[in-house]
């Protein structure tokens, strides 16, 4: 009868072990062990650390960046992505220069400090024009700009940077390079690796990320994925659920797991520490929002959509997206309501990169 407890506590304490040697000296194969523990109290303790690590390093603001996806145009065909060029039944847009600035004033008027302007990687996509929207944004507002449009020739970047754009997200989506290269038919892993490098040269604030479910993905990849943030030393993290859809190539593929999903999320935390992370969108568009428990397992950023309601549902990455029909003020007031019901609040600051510190 009194073994049990023993037992328990022996356990308890491999676990807290194993969490301090995750923080103090990340090894994937800790990291891969930490991620197979579903049950559900194992799971808790991985989700408390990375809180009190979360608390430590970037502390209880929740950052608001505003997201403005401003075209949907693609050209590559990545085999989990909606905005895959084979999709033909997605009617296509791109947004004018008035359009986003009229985004961008209503953001701003939320007190937001931050837009992100997103778009599929289109051909199409004059590195001037956008040039001229972030010169525009940054004459007439106090805003940070953060870019995520892909992959692109290194002059754009610099042309970018030097009109204004403080940072730049390019998710590495998986750093299992077979893996990536079957999932994005003519993409090169070697040049996503060598446009960060490119972004990071440039003085950029750097984001990147992985999508967590995808086919033939183990435990081991998400492990060598969260080693590589780490040494990448990046300033942004997104990780998000694979979500399927019809019109692409894993259409009938599960959903990524949502436990998985967090585990990886909070030792993103504990081994990035001050990482500005958020609970992705695509976290809150599975069976229900699971943002909550992101922003608890080690999460401090969220993304209000910004981008016109007309074109909101157009910019399917995946299906069943969340928020699509309310207007983004109601999105602020929600998520602030959110964060005090977590005793946490809504930092209304830029929320710009944190210096990487050495203190354990
Ligand atoms: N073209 C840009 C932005 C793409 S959309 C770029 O390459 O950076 C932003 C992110 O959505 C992608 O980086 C990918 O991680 C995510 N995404 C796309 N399809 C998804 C899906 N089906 N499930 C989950 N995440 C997805």
């Amino acid at each position: 009868m009194a073994f049990w407890p023993i037992v328990i506590v022996k356990m308890r304490e491999k676990l807290e072990n194993i969490l301090e040697k995750v923080y103090l000296k990340p090894e994937q194969a800790d990291i891969a062990y930490l991620l197979s523990l579903d049950d559900s109290r194992q799971q808790e303790e991985i989700f408390v650390f990375a809180d009190k690590v979360r608390k430590k390093f970037v502390g209880d603001g929740i950052l608001l960046r505003g997201i403005i996806e401003f075209s949907n145009h693609c050209r590559n065909s990545c085999f989990y992505c909606g905005l895959n060029k084979n999709n033909r039944k997605l009617q296509r847009y791109r947004l004018t220069q008035e359009e986003i600035l009229r985004s961008v004033k209503f953001l701003a008027e939320q007190k937001i400090k931050t837009v992100v302007l997103q778009s599929g990687e289109e051909d199409g996509l004059d590195s001037f024009w956008l040039a001229e929207v972030i010169s525009r944004i940054k004459r007439e507002f106090d805003l940070a700009i953060t870019l995520c449009v892909g992959e692109r020739p290194q002059d754009d970047y610099k042309l970018w940077k030097n009109s204004g754009a403080d940072r730049y997200l390019l998710k590495i989506e998986t750093t299992n390079e077979k893996l990536y290269t079957s999932l994005h038919p003519q993409m090169s892993f070697a040049n996503r690796l060598k446009c960060l490098k490119g972004l990071c040269d440039l003085g950029f604030q750097v984001g990147s990320g992985n999508i967590i479910g995808l086919k033939n993905q183990t435990l081991a990849d998400i492990a060598q994925d969260i080693i590589f943030f780490k040494s990448q030393d990046l300033d942004m993290i997104g990780i998000g659920p694979f979500i399927p859809h019809s019109q692409t190539e894993l259409s009938g593929h599960g959903h990524g797991d949502v436990g998985l999903t967090l585990r990886t999320l909070a030792l993103t935390r504990i081994v990035c520490r001050n990482a500005h992370i958020p609970a992705t969108t695509a976290l809150a568009s599975l069976n229900k929002d699971y943002r909550l428990q992101g922003l608890r397992a080690g999460a401090n950023v969220l993304m209000p959509n910004f981008t016109p309601m007309d074109y909101k549902e157009l910019y399917e990455i995946y299906p069943g997206k969340k928020c699509l029909t309310e207007f983004a003020d109601t999105c602020v007031s929600c998520m602030a309501q959110k964060a005090t019901a977590i005793n946490r609040y809504i930092d209304y600051s830029r929320g710009d990169a944190l210096e990487k510190k050495v203190e354990v």
